[in-house]
């Protein structure tokens, strides 16, 4: 297919792609495919108006009846799943499976947040004093602002949309610059939810285009009361605090520097299948992708040799086309940084294997994934690289592997390959991986919906997606009911008049 079929299948006509000033270019060949119109900052007033206006409305609706209208979401995704996968590849570069399996994703997250939408539950409390009932009730808390990045530029947008939706609460969405039709895309499937839905407040779901000073005015205005930034950490560095120093409440979802252990009893076919799914797939592109391989100096030399040859074989190409397992980065500037940190890390002491440009689509920027045996965990290691360059350092003992994986900034995903039951639960113990994900015999990335996603340190703090991730879209009330005819004070206070 070609890009204007792909763009026409996802429903777009051609006056919505031209006369703007955005200029949306395809990964994979680098071609202009659109020119589209940007929010203006003098817009965005307007804007978070209309979403408070139907937080208004909306907020009074049941939360069961939210859910529908995530269900009908749900339902237009499956419909859809093919055109929007296919949008995905061609915005994002991403290989078609993976397209589709972003697509997937949120379907997934819709059925999460429809069955969430009938047990937004409570505690009920044991009240101290005799004739009191004490209980926490969740409310919604008002309009969402969900900024999200290039890489996963629909899933990330249905974790939150569909978590907030339910939870009673308008979004308005800022995509990555580089990936703004398949979000005009995703507003289309969702407009044809809220006609089956019927009775939607206008301004439930609005999208706003444009960079970092559209994002901005989310950030600033105390009428979005929750940011949802997904990004780099250093965007995550200055949205985070310009949020909380007007009370907000930022959930930031920013970089990764994710490792894996591989242990001297590791299933060693089973950890290179892992190992090159999660530091290839997405070309290197995901916050979750596998950047550095902690390996028992046992079997270092062996896992190496093991890993060239399956580097050797990859299919670097054209996302499109089948058995492509390898597509291209997002654009030259992430080709020329890759490049640079392959130099730096040479500086550092590093042998490099692959890591080359590749020739892929004219226009594109493709590169052979990068393998690269290090002395230690230099600065260039301890750097997220959003690129596939996965660096690899030996250990003697777990102690020491743990200490290497916690010693970067990130902390967002890790896993250990093992056999033995005492490594594995050491690891994932009160003194094992400091990050928010940590897995045994699996890769760090391809997470499912149903846990809570995110991570520590500079990875943000915030938790998106599944388990009690609703929490952070609501505002909890806990509220004291006195039955009784008396009015006893708490603690023993007395205070008769
Ligand atoms: P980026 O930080 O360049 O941009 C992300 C988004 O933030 C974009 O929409 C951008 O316009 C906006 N933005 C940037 N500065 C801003 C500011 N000052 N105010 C308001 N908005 C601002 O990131 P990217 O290159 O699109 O994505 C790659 C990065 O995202 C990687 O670091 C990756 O690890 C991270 N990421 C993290 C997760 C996660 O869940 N932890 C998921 C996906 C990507």
């Amino acid at each position: 297919m070609t890009h204007e079929d792909v763009l026409k299948a996802a429903g777009f006509g051609a006056a919505e792609l031209r006369g703007g000033t955005l200029a949306v270019r395809s990964p994979i060949d680098g071609a202009e495919v659109a020119r589209i119109r940007e929010t203006e900052a003098a817009e965005m007033p307007a804007i978070i108006a209309r979403a408070q206006q139907a937080f208004r409305a909306w907020r009074a609706v049941p939360a069961p009846r939210r859910g529908e209208l995530v269900r009908l979401l749900g339902e237009e995704l499956r419909a859809a799943k093919d055109e929007l996968g296919a949008l995905v590849t061609l915005e994002a570069g991403k290989i078609t499976s993976e397209g589709l399996g972003e697509v997937q994703e949120m379907i997934d997250i819709c059925d999460f947040a429809t069955g969430l939408s009938r047990q937004l539950y409570g505690y009920t409390i044991a009240s101290e004093r005799p004739g009191h009932r004490m209980a926490e009730t969740w409310h919604p808390i008002g309009p969402v602002g969900i900024i999200s990045a290039f890489n996963f530029p629909v899933a990330v947008w249905s974790w939150n949309a569909a978590m907030a939706l339910v939870c009673g609460n308008p979004i308005i969405w800022k995509p990555s610059e580089k990936t703004p039709l398949t979000a005009m895309a995703c507003l289309k499937i969702l407009d044809r939810a809220l006609a089956r839905f019927g009775d939607a407040p206008e301004g439930l779901a609005q999208l706003v285009i444009g960079g970092p000073e559209i994002g901005a005015a989310l950030v600033d205005s105390r009428d979005v009361p929750v940011v949802s930034a997904t990004g780099s950490t250093r965007m995550g560095a200055q949205v985070g605090p310009k949020v909380a120093a007007r009370f907000g409440r930022p959930i930031l979802e920013l970089g990764g520097n994710n490792a894996m252990i591989v242990a001297p009893s590791a299933d060693l076919d089973m950890a290179v299948r892992a190992i090159v799914f999660s530091a290839v797939g997405t070309a290197g592109q995901r916050c979750t992708s596998l950047r550095r391989l902690i390996v028992h100096d046992s079997i270092r030399t062996d896992l190496v040799a093991k890993l060239r040859a399956a580097y050797a074989s990859l299919p670097v190409g054209d996302p499109r086309a089948p058995g492509t397992l390898v597509g291209p980065l997002v654009d030259e500037a992430a080709l020329d940084a890759m490049q640079a940190a392959l130099a730096q890390a040479r500086s550092e002491g590093g042998t490099v294997h692959g890591g080359a440009v590749a020739a892929g689509v004219a226009g594109g920027a493709y590169a052979a994934p990068a393998l690269v045996e290090m002395p230690a965990q230099s600065a260039i290691v301890k750097t997220e690289t959003f690129a596939p360059i996965l660096y690899v350092v030996g250990y003697e003992t777990l102690d020491e592997a743990i200490a290497l994986q916690n010693d970067v900034p990130q902390g967002l995903s890790s896993c250990i390959f093992t056999l033995n039951m005492r490594e594995a639960e050491t690891f994932l113990s009160a003194t094992g991986s400091d990050c928010g994900i940590a897995n045994v015999n699996i890769g760090p990335s391809g997470a499912e919906i149903g846990g809570a996603f995110g991570g520590e340190k500079e990875t943000g703090g915030g938790r998106e997606s599944g388990s009690d991730a609703w929490k952070g879209y609501m505002r909890r009330q806990t509220s004291t009911v006195n039955f009784s005819a008396e009015l006893p004070l708490a603690q023993g206070v007395k205070f008769d008049l």
